[in-house]
């Protein structure tokens, strides 16, 4: 077996280390020196008055789609909890009373505290239940069970029930889910 190698000694500059601090020193005021003469460098988004513009391809909170005469399109299939890999949706059917060719989830909960925001829920879903094209990001509760959302949460998310949501598109319209309204003026 070899013999491990004697470590370097180090010189008085290295072992003082004063050169290496004011290496970093150096560089350090270099950096607020740019910053400072070129304000774009700076990265700092002041939230939550100004919020950071999202990519069209952003996964938000999930919200729940209805048909035009209010019910939920959500037929209780499934398909979403088995494609789950976080197995965060909780799902219970029952029969549809106004249809009985058709189920509708009873309950219909969701983790958002084991949810990876894969989207595949969205892609499993025949019927266009499901989406997460809220934009929405403050995804965030004071306790566990608050990070559970339900039916209702989830279809009254984009009727200003979720102050966030309100306050996303207000300040940027254009990036609002179709069949978004809200009561209020934008901001321009
Ligand atoms: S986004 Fe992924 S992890 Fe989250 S609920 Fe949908 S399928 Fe499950
Ligand atoms: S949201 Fe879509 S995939 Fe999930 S149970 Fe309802 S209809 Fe099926």
């Amino acid at each position: 077996m070899p013999l491990p190698k004697p470590q370097k000694t180090l010189s008085f500059a290295e072992s003082s280390y004063l050169v290496e601090v004011i290496k970093g020193m150096v560089l350090t005021m270099g950096h607020l020196v740019k910053n400072i003469i070129d304000q774009d460098r700076f990265r700092t988004v002041e939230y939550p008055d100004v919020r950071k513009p999202m990519t069209a391809r952003y996964r938000g909170a999930h919200r729940l789609t209805v048909r035009p005469d209010g019910h939920v399109k959500c037929v209780a299939c499934m398909c979403c909890p088995t494609v789950c890999p976080a197995k965060c949706i909780t799902i219970i059917a029952g029969e549809d009373p106004s249809d009985p060719a058709e189920k509708f989830p009873v309950e219909f909960d969701i983790d958002m505290l084991r949810c990876i925001y894969c989207g595949f829920c969205v892609e499993a879903c025949p019927k266009d239940a499901i989406r997460m094209d809220t934009k929405i990001y403050e995804i965030n509760a004071y306790t566990r069970q608050d990070m559970v959302h339900n039916k209702s949460y989830m279809i009254n998310l984009m009727d200003g029930l979720k102050p966030e949501a309100e306050d996303v598109y207000r300040h940027d319209p254009a990036a609002a889910p179709a069949g978004y309204t809200s009561d209020e003026e934008p901001v321009a």
